[in-house]
């Protein structure tokens, strides 16, 4: 009888797991199915906290609908009763002391037309006339291997990109603009700059591509994301769950791996899924070549804090559903989200419920990674009363620390990544990754990354 041990009980995991066992039954199979998960509780980054009043995410919120994959996984787990989209809104961008609304129409910031931007109230009347340079100056150096940063400011000028631009997208890419390349983010703008002479014409003429898929972007389950999970949970009836249980030694032997466990127990195992965050699965080995590809893959961190008050929701600018900062802000956070506004079954009450974020690109990140809770809290306090003139007392807050977490591909991920998976075969082979540290982070990328890599092992079973 083979055994197939998934280590890391997130999405991924599940996921794998799920296909899995779903062969196992179709096949009358003897497998033997373990995961080993080092928490308590299943769901890695996806963890739903509730009060009396509110619902609220420790990770993850909201998953893309328009994904290929995701009305499928949502009906295999029968969810889509379940299912409840985003309520869509303006988003702003809180600068100069006060919020300012990112022209609808702009595409990552980025103006569609002359009109959007004349009407931007982010941009001075000397920035608007400096981005007008697009419409006349001619491509003649950049290719998509050079920074987006220095591409955007030559031809729509520094101000449109520091005030505008760069807040937006480099929350979406996590990073500086100086140091993500045009190919990594968005690639057709070079091509647009080619095409249409201009980047703001090339995203007039193809503005439906971006304004498709309608309102209902993001969805999320009724009691919150953990849905996902407990139904995932419930679909494994044949499947040795084993929580608590931290696998922290592989060690080989002829046919096959010995797992152990922190508690010293351990498992014999012919093939593994290794969906654990990659510093953590890099704990288990001694081979040096493997060792040395799993440091190549980087991490940045974040904090996020819900508040709740008792206040009703209606107090927040009309049609709003959150802001970034500025660079130049004199908030803490990088981003503030009216959870109540843009997600209604958070807030059954309607009291308000913002979720702020603090990532470690911001200088403010070094004082607070070292902060209790209550201290945090104040920070939150102040960046909520600065931004949204609301001091009232707060009746519920959720804060989680994502340290050293959030994967950053940089622009060698995917070498490294084709690198370490050939090291793994030929040293470890039946050995498999997968996971958010490799193969995507979006929440539908993790699921079809995890049955993909289910679908590898079946092959050999
Ligand atoms: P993880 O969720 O990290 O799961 C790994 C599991 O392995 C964990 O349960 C861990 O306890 C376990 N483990 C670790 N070491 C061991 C060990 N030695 N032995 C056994 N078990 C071990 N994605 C979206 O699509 N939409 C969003 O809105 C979104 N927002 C996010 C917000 C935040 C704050 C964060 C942190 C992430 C967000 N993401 C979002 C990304 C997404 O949540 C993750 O990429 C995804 O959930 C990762 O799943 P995973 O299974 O690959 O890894």
């Amino acid at each position: 009888m083979k055994t197939v041990l998934v280590i890391g009980g997130g999405i991924t995991g599940l996921s794998a797991m799920f296909e899995l066992h779903k062969w196992k039954k179709a096949n009358h199979s003897d497998v033997r199915l373990v995961l080993a998960e080092a928490s308590s509780e299943l769901g890695g980054k996806i963890r739903t906290v509730k009060d009396s009043v509110f619902v609220m995410e420790a990770g993850a919120d909201s998953i893309v609908a328009r994904k290929a994959n995701t009305m499928s996984f949502i009906e295999d787990l029968n969810l889509e009763s379940d299912v409840v989209y985003n309520a869509s809104g303006r988003s702003f961008i809180y600068t100069d002391g006060e919020l300012k609304p990112i022209p609808a129409d702009a595409v990552f910031g980025i103006p569609t037309s002359v009109e959007s931007l004349a009407k931007s109230t982010l941009v001075s009347a000397e920035g608007k006339v400096e981005a007008l340079k697009d419409f006349y100056t001619k491509n003649e150096s950049f290719t998509k291997n050079d920074s987006i940063g220095e591409f955007l400011e030559h031809f729509l000028g520094k101000e449109l990109v520091e005030k505008q631009i760069a807040p937006v997208l480099s929350g979406v890419y996590s990073g500086k603009l100086s140091d993500l390349t045009v190919a990594s983010t968005l690639p057709y703008v070079l091509d647009y700059k080619e095409e249409y002479g201009s980047i703001i014409r090339g995203f007039e003429a193809n503005k439906e591509k971006f304004q498709g898929g309608g309102e209902k972007k993001f969805l999320s389950f009724k009691n919150g994301l953990g849905k996902l999970i407990d139904a995932y949970e419930e679909k494994l009836e044949d499947v040795e769950i084993l929580k608590n249980t931290k696998v922290s030694k592989i060690e080989r032997s002829d046919k096959c791996y010995q797992f152990t466990f922190s508690n010293m127990e351990t498992i014999e195992a012919d093939y593994v899924v290794l969906s654990i965050p990659h510093s953590e699965a890099k704990k288990l080995f001694t081979n040096h070549e493997v060792i040395k590809e799993f440091s190549q893959l980087k991490t940045s961190s974040l904090i996020s804090v819900y508040v709740g008050f008792d206040v009703p929701d209606s107090i927040l600018p009309t049609d709003g559903t959150g802001f970034i900062t500025a660079g130049t802000s004199e908030l803490s956070c990088n981003a503030c989200t009216w959870t109540s506004r843009k997600w209604e079954h958070t807030s059954e009450t309607r009291n308000l419920l913002v979720r702020l974020f603090y990532k470690s690109s911001h200088p403010a990140y070094a004082a607070l990674k070292d902060m209790n809770e209550e201290e945090i809290l104040q920070v939150a306090l102040g960046d909520i009363k600065k931004s949204l003139g609301i001091a009232a007392d707060p009746i519920a807050m959720e804060i989680t620390k994502w340290s050293e977490s959030m994967p950053n591909y940089l622009i060698s991920h995917p070498q490294t990544v084709t690198e370490l998976e050939s090291k793994l075969a030929v040293s470890f082979p039946g050995i498999l990754l997968a996971g958010c540290s490799y193969y995507g982070v979006g929440i539908p990328d993790c699921i079809e990354n995890g049955a993909a890599v289910a679908e590898k092992i079946i092959k050999y079973l």
